[in-house]
């Protein structure tokens, strides 16, 4: 068989542990037969992040930004612990934030959905994709603890010096909390552009929800930039696309959620993307199953698994035992990157290989052949549990 070739590149980051060892089976075993594959690789590992002083991750995502689309391992985040194994230099920052600050993007996460891992709620026979605003509102918080008596207010002072003053609040005989929080429109704006770009992507509705009628100035702004975005940029291509945007209270969102059978784009300020992407997370069975993309404001694509390095499975595997590792998110990191690569260069044959890996790897877990994880929750009948090698080969064998 002739491989499929790939005219221009996709920027590959590598990673760490047993997420590492994943990658260059999923490449082995399922796209170099197949793919002249034309990736520039930057190693995300985290020796090598410590001996470039993390300058690798800032170069991959430059290149990313030139090339448009971005594959991404698991990469380790450095705490005390991870200083003194690794022996680092320093206690580096999150790739993934490193990355996200220069793209200036929003993550979507999605789940995979398979016939024999059920949903908690039976209802969600399609994916929900929740995109969340990952700056301001209470992650940039200023707070305090204030004494009896005490008058708080808001004191803005613009550029020229003239002061704004708003009471929050006179404290009477119990002293009590406050806290300031902030949100910048420029912020809100490119969130609400990536959230757009992404639905269009997609082709799938758009939902946004805030809590205006309470927070009639501060929630109320992120309503008003949505619909300005949308209706000078984004309202006819909609149309042409057959897809809806549309906004509601977020009480009101959750309880549509509860009800709805997926399949849209749930966006999501900061607090409520932090805690509503966990509870879809785990509603819909596993981590191990659940894609990321950071999309930018002007169309930039990267692909990752939205679990971490796996580093209990990383320890039996270098001592030498088997290890039954999910790669599902993994294998659809790389799914997804060559279907937009295939897209932005108009490569048919990457864009149908991509939907065949899928589907031959959905096809293996519905034919009842898994990692321990899903083999644990599965309701076939017919469940054999694979190592984390065997599974690949499995894949191969439908592709
Ligand atoms: P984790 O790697 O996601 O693993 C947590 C647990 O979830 C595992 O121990 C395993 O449970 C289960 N699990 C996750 N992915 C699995 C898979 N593909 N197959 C089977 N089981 C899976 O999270 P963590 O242990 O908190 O973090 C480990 C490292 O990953 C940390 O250094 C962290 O900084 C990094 N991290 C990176 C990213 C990223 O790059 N995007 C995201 C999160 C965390 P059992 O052990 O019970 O089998
Ligand atoms: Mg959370």
């Amino acid at each position: 068989m002739a491989k499929i070739r790939m005219t221009t590149p996709l920027v590959e980051m590598d990673g760490d542990e047993m997420t590492r060892v994943l990658w260059k089976m999923i490449k082995e075993i399922l796209l170099e037969p197949y793919i002249e594959l034309n990736t520039e690789y930057y190693d995300l590992g985290l020796p090598y992040r410590d001996q470039t002083n993390d300058q690798v991750t800032v170069d991959a995502a430059n290149a990313t930004k030139k090339y448009g689309v971005a594959v991404k391992c698991a990469t380790i985040t450095p705490n005390a612990a991870r200083v003194e194994e690794y022996k680092l230099k320093e206690m580096w920052k999150s790739p993934n934030g490193t990355i996200r600050a220069i793209l200036d993007g929003t993550v979507f996460r999605a789940p995979i959905l398979v016939k024999g891992i059920q949903p908690y709620i039976p209802t969600w026979t399609k994916p929900i994709t929740i995109a969340r605003h990952a700056y301001g509102d209470i992650y940039k918080n200023v707070e305090m603890q204030v004494p009896a008596g005490a008058k708080c207010e808001i004191v803005c002072t613009d550029a020229n010096g003239n002061e704004t003053r708003k009471v929050i609040h006179q404290f009477g005989e119990s002293g009590g909390i406050i806290q300031g929080v902030h949100n910048v429109d420029a912020s809100i704006t490119s969130f609400a552009r990536c959230c757009f770009t992404y639905a269009l992507d997609k082709k799938q509705d758009l939902w946004f929800a805030a809590k205006d009628t309470i927070s009639k100035t501060y929630d109320h702004r992120f309503k008003d930039i949505f619909a300005e975005v949308y209706e000078t940029e984004f309202k006819s291509k909609f149309e042409e696309a057959g897809i809806e945007y549309f906004y509601t209270l977020i009480d009101d969102a959750v309880a549509r959620v509860v009800r709805s059978d997926g399949g849209y784009i749930w966006a999501c300020k900061n607090y409520d993307g932090d805690v509503m992407s966990d509870m879809l997370a785990t509603a819909y069975g596993s981590l191990a199953m659940m894609t990321s993309v950071l999309v930018s404001p002007d169309g930039v694509f990267e692909y990752e698994a939205a679990h971490g390095t796996v580093q209990r499975h990383y320890y039996k595997y270098l001592k030498g035992e088997t290890t039954s590792t999910n790669s599902v998110a993994t294998i659809f990191a790389w799914s997804g990157a060559l279907r937009k690569r295939g897209e932005m260069d108009g490569n048919d044959e990457l864009m149908t290989f991509a939907d065949r890996l899928e589907s031959a790897t959905i096809r293996t877990i519905e034919e009842g052949v898994m990692t321990g994880d899903l083999a644990a929750m599965s309701t076939l009948d017919n469940v054999k549990k694979v190592d984390s090698e065997t599974f690949l080969r499995e894949i191969a064998a439908r592709l």
